[in-house]
């Protein structure tokens, strides 16, 4: 029978998308399906990692289960070994077509946000980009709302279903919106990476994942492009996402760059961390993009985060709030950085900055 995105009482399970790149799994995976998990358990359905790749270790496979796949499908094929969108395409929506999961999550890492619109758009469903929020349950939705919004939940009606709501930011940050996508499937989201925590690994659900090899129906007339070569960049990336420690910059630094951004450099060494930014320092074209922390930049969930010369603005806040501590360092006491700050120090980050790492760098030898 055909495929028909609208039935759908036919949909059943929770899928995440495991993206691999050079048969290594990336961390984005295990946080989906660490949030995949809770979805599936309040659905009462199964749990499913999708693969696709090339002669991927078996151990990597399995180990998905560790955070929560009861199931794997490795899709398997020579011409799945590196991404490209018609290939990733076609296999999953051939796989989601005779599977018909209800939901599918993907990482919205640069492939991801390529493949989930594809995907979506052949299979004649709907995408929420950039969620940072998943719900089923109404009631978890509602304890949700009353904890991060100003609607009056008491007094409000709620649908009882069990769709997926998926809350993303709104209009540049100022709103959260929750989409659902009521009358077709797969409910089809995005989540960037470190939006999501990574549950801890279970050895004993790994060893219960069951993996299933998909009969892949693959050759070179399915797609359309030629990939003539793959050029990495030369520079190393800063890894801001699974850092425990971020020294971020703002345009406060913009009287002495140069120092501004040493002074972050030297705090983050000291403390063993690495430096991030706002967007007005990367938009100043100050220090590279990958530095960028916030709603349009990286997510962090670090257990220390320095903000000097920040302000707060809230698509900022939003890529750094759930850190653990939070240190903030600004010339003007009022800043919003302070409402969200553990401890704030009112001063200027070319005096403070310098300050914070000799003192740091002292108590660090004294117990040495
Ligand atoms: C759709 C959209 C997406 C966005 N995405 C992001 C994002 O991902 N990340 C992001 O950061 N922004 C983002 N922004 C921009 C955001 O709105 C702010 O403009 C930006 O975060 C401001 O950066 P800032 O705090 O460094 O600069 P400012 O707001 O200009 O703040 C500078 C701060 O430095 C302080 N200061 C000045 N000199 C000193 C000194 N010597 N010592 C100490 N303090 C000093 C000032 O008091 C001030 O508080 C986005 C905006 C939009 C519309």
């Amino acid at each position: 029978m055909a495929f028909n995105s609208s039935d759908t009482a036919a949909f059943k399970g929770v899928w995440v998308f495991c993206e691999q790149r050079e048969g290594v799994i990336m961390s984005t995976s295990y946080q989906l399906l660490s949030e995949g998990r809770k979805l599936a358990n309040d659905l009462g359905v199964e749990l499913c990692g999708v693969v696709l790749g090339k002669d991927i270790k078996e151990d990597y496979l399995k180990a998905l289960g560790g955070y929560g796949a009861d199931k794997v499908y490795y899709c398997n094929h020579e011409l799945l070994d590196v991404y490209t969108t018609d290939a990733y395409t076609k296999v999953i929506c051939d796989l989601v077509e005779d599977k018909k999961p209800e939901i599918f999550l993907i990482g919205a890492t640069n492939i991801g946000r390529d493949l989930g619109p594809r995907c979506a758009a052949r299979l004649h469903t709907g995408l929420t980009a950039d969620c940072t929020h998943l719900d089923v349950d109404v009631e978890k939705y509602k304890a949700f709302l009353k904890t991060t919004s100003t609607i009056d939940v008491d007094n409000t009606k709620f649908e009882d279903t069990k769709n997926l709501k998926m809350t993303r930011p709104a209009f540049g940050g100022h709103l959260m919106a929750t989409i659902v996508c009521p009358d077709y499937r797969p409910q089809m989201s995005t989540v960037r990476p470190g939006v999501m925590q990574t549950a801890p690994y279970n050895e004993e659900t790994a060893a219960k994942t069951v993996l299933e090899r998909v009969d892949v129906k693959l050759d070179a007339s399915d797609i359309h492009v030629d990939l003539v070569e793959i050029k990495k960049s030369a520079k190393k990336l800063v890894d801001l996402v699974g850092a425990d420690v971020v020294v971020s910059v703002g345009r406060g630094i913009s009287s002495d760059p140069k120092r501004g951004i040493e002074i972050a450099e030297e705090l983050a060494n000291v403390l063993g961390g690495v430096v991030g930014a706002s967007r007005a320092v990367v938009d100043a074209g100050l220090i590279a993009a990958d530095h960028q922390v916030g709603q349009t930049g990286k997510t962090v969930h670090a257990k220390i985060y320095v903000a000097l010369g920040i302000s707060g603005a809230i698509q900022h806040l939003a890529g750094m709030q759930d850190s653990e501590c939070i240190i903030a360092v600004n010339k003007n006491g009022s800043a919003p950085i302070f409402d969200v700050a553990t401890y704030g120090i009112t001063g200027d980050l070319f005096k403070v900055g310098p300050m914070l790492t000799e003192a740091i760098a002292k108590y660090k030898a004294s117990k040495a």
